[in-house]
């Protein structure tokens, strides 16, 4: 991840983000940061960059030629440009959220803009600004401040910048809950003692206690959260009524990225908010008045980017007359064992790798090598789902898919998920692995439409 800071105080910007975990962590290579300073791009020969607004009014303005001679340098070294955003941090922009940290994530560039004076001239920043983002309601002298709190919470999120991969995951804003109250070393201080249940060891208790307080707090300081919270957690228990059918809806709300875009009764629309794929279900609905009177109408609720996965087969023609097509029909498998699956075709008895086979796994990828050559690979989609098994011919009937498969679902197994996957329904073969390896097909059919 890259993060280029279009600044007219560069030092301001390098000072604070180069030390602490950012810091570390641009000296480590994982991330960089490069404040980019506007005014070397001045053609003024006293390098001014700001002049009167026209029309009149309180203050300058920061004129539109440096800044976008500033963006085009850094441009200039992009040569890839599909993922990068640019980012002008102002008060009128969409409020900074740890859902939109997630997804800024997911960029390789992003270009954060820092106003100054009265702002910046309206032509450049719609001639390269791809986002507004405002760190909250209030007016701060420069953009400085709030791009350093964006640079901070995106690179974060940046695999590797936490030594501890799971804490983002535990933290406040995940499932809509805040962090559960936490003690360090003396266990008592000032009379005040840690809870006995942090000392028991019993790590089930632990989670359990850390649950509810989690809940209690986030009552208590944020009722916006707890009421997002109380609604995903219905939609949970509804979904559970249909547990293999619904498992893609029900481990989005597990995994802390369901939002709920709409609930009517037995309707239920939810939104990824990592991979924004939207998931449908109306159980029982097989008429076309059930689709009439859906969710799916609502202005504006669905929209061209989204792909969508309808859990009824009443709703396909809805979506085909708002131009989706559908991709796949699909019957969903589904791992429901806690324990770890054995590893097939891996190792023998004696607990030695046979085969010359061995699995390697990145946090995204399983990638199989038979004597050193890479055989197959298997993916954890954007949406969650596990997919895009693939074995190549001339390694095929060497049991490369079963270990690639069940070294996928240890993986989300030892981090507390429940696995699955949809499987296109003519693919007879990848239903048959699926069972041989104890996972369970759903009976009802997924469609996927985009
Ligand atoms: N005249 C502008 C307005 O009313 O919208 C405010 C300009 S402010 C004094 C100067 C710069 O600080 C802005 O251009 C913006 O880059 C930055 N800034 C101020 N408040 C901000 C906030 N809440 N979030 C993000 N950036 C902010």
């Amino acid at each position: 991840m890259n993060f280029h800071i279009l600044t007219l105080f560069p030092e301001m910007v390098e000072s604070a983000l180069m030390t602490s975990i950012t810091g570390r962590a641009a000296a480590e290579g994982k991330i960089s940061i490069r404040a980019v300073n506007i005014r070397d791009f001045s053609n003024d020969r006293h390098k001014k960059v700001d002049d009167y607004p026209y029309g009149g009014g309180a203050g300058m303005l920061m004129q539109a030629q440096p800044v976008f001679d500033a963006y085009e340098s850094v441009m200039a070294g992009i040569p890839d440009i599909s993922r990068k955003r640019v980012i002008y941090v102002t008060p009128q922009g969409r409020p900074f959220t740890q859902s939109m940290a997630e997804e800024l994530a997911e960029n390789e560039h992003l270009i954060l803009l820092c106003g100054h004076y009265e702002g910046v001239d309206e032509r450049v920043l719609e001639e390269i600004v791809t986002d507004n983002i405002s760190i909250g309601d209030y007016v701060l002298t420069g953009g400085e401040l709030a791009a350093m709190v964006i640079v901070d919470a995106v690179a974060r999120l940046v695999p590797n910048v936490l030594h501890n991969g799971d804490s983002a995951h535990t933290e406040s804003f995940h499932g809509n809950l805040l962090e559960y109250p936490q003690y360090s070393r003396p266990e008592e201080w000032r009379g005040r003692h840690v809870p006995d249940v942090l000392l028991s060891g019993n790590q089930r208790e632990i989670d359990r206690w850390r649950r509810r307080e989690a809940e209690a707090r986030t009552a208590e300081r944020r009722p916006d959260l707890y009421e997002r919270y109380l609604a995903l957690q219905a939609c949970e228990e509804f979904l559970l009524k249909d547990k293999l059918h619904h498992m893609d809806m029900i481990e989005l709300i597990r995994r802390g990225r369901a939002r709920l875009l709409a609930r009517q009764g037995e309707e239920i629309l939810l939104e990824d908010t990592e991979s924004h794929m939207l998931f449908h279900t109306m159980p029982g609905a097989d008429r076309k008045e059930h689709a009439e009177n859906s969710v799916c109408n609502r202005p504006g609720i669905l929209c061209a980017a989204h792909r969508i996965c309808l859990h009824q087969e009443a709703f396909v023609p809805l979506l085909a007359g708002m131009g989706y097509r559908q991709e796949a029909v699909c019957l969903q498998s589904v791992c429901t064992r806690k324990e770890q699956l054995p590893i097939r075709g891996l190792y023998g008895a004696d607990g030695q790798p046979v085969n010359g086979l061995s699995v390697r796994f990145d946090g995204v990828c399983a990638t199989a090598f038979l004597d050193g050559e890479e055989a197959g690979s298997v993916r954890l989609q954007r949406d969650g789902s596990i997919g895009e098994l693939e074995v190549l011919p001339q390694y095929r009937r060497r049991r490369v898919a079963s270990a690639l498969e069940t070294c996928l679902c240890n993986q989300l197994i030892q981090k507390g998920m429940t696995p699955y996957g949809r499987i296109p329904e003519e693919n007879e073969a990848a239903l048959a692995l699926q069972e041989s390896l104890g996972l369970h097909i759903a009976r009802g059919r997924v469609y996927v439409m985009s």
